[in-house]
C-alpha cells in the first residue's frame, strides 16, 4: 500500500487542501491518506477550536472521499495536548505501518520552513516527500540546494491560490467564501458561526 501522510492546521480546511490530496492520489498513486490535524502553537484568536478544526478536517475527507474512498482523519497529535512535531508523527505511523510506503505531502512553504523542524533530516529516512509548489510564495527564497538534493524528494508543479488565512479575513470581513472552500466546510462554518469576529 502507497500511504500519504497529510499534516495541517486546517483552520479552515480549504479547496487548495482538496485539490493538493486529490491531484496526489492520481499523480503518486496513493492508496490511502492520512488528514492529521496538528496543534496550532500560534493560535491566533480568530482561530477555530481543535474539535471543530478535526470536524472540518473530517468534513474535507468525506469530499476526498466522494471520489473514492481513500482518506481519513487523525487526531493523533492534538490527542498529545502539546506541541506536535511532524517527525514524531511519521515515527507513529512507521510504526502502524512498517511494510507500506509513505509519503509526506507539503505545500511548498512548508517545504521552505524544513530546517527549522525538529530531526528534520530524520524525515528522509522515514518517508518520500512530496512537495506542491505554492504559487503565492513565489519570487521568494527557493527552497535550500541542500534540502533538493536529497532523493526522496518530489517537487511537484501546482497552483491553486487560497490559504486558509485568506478565508478568515474575507469571513471576518463579510465577504462570501463559499468559492474557496469545500461545500461541507463552508456549510459547518456557517452553522457554527466560525471566524466571524476579527
Ligand atoms: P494558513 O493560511 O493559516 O497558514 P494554510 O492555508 O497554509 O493555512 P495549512 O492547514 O497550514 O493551511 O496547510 C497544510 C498544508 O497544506 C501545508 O503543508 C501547506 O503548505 C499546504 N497548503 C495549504 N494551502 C496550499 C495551497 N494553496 N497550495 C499548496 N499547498 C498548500
Amino acid at each position: 500500500m502507497h500511504l500519504a501522510v497529510f499534516g495541517g492546521t486546517f483552520d479552515p480546511p480549504h479547496n487548495g487542501h482538496l485539490a493538493l490530496c486529490l491531484y496526489a492520489r492520481e499523480l503518486l498513486e496513493i492508496d490511502r491518506i492520512l488528514l492529521s490535524v496538528s496543534n496550532n502553537p500560534f493560535k491566533q484568536h480568530r482561530s477555530a477550536s481543535d474539535e471543530h478544526r478535526k470536524r472540518m478536517a473530517e468534513c474535507l475527507s468525506l469530499e476526498i472521499n466522494l471520489t473514492g474512498s481513500c482518506s481519513q482523519v487523525s487526531g493523533w497529535e492534538l490527542e498529545k495536548q502539546q506541541p506536535s512535531y511532524t517527525v514524531d508523527l511519521l515515527h507513529y505511523v512507521r510504526r502502524l505501518y512498517p511494510d507500506d510506503r509513505v509519503t509526506l505531502l507539503v505545500g511548498e512553504d512548508s517545504f521552505r520552513e524544513f530546517p527549522s523542524w525538529k530531526d528534520y533530516e530524520m524525515l528522509f529516512s522515514l518517508c518520500d516527500i512530496a512537495v506542491f509548489r505554492r504559487a503565492s510564495i513565489e519570487g521568494g527564497a527557493p527552497p535550500p540546494d541542500s534540502l533538493l538534493q536529497n532523493g526522496s524528494i518530489e517537487v511537484i508543479d501546482f497552483a491553486c491560490e487560497v490559504s486558509s488565512t485568506d478565508i478568515r479575513e474575507l469571513i471576518a470581513a463579510g465577504q462570501s467564501v463559499s468559492e474557496f472552500l469545500p461545500p461541507r466546510v463552508n456549510r459547518y462554518i456557517r452553522e457554527h458561526d466560525l471566524y466571524l469576529h476579527s
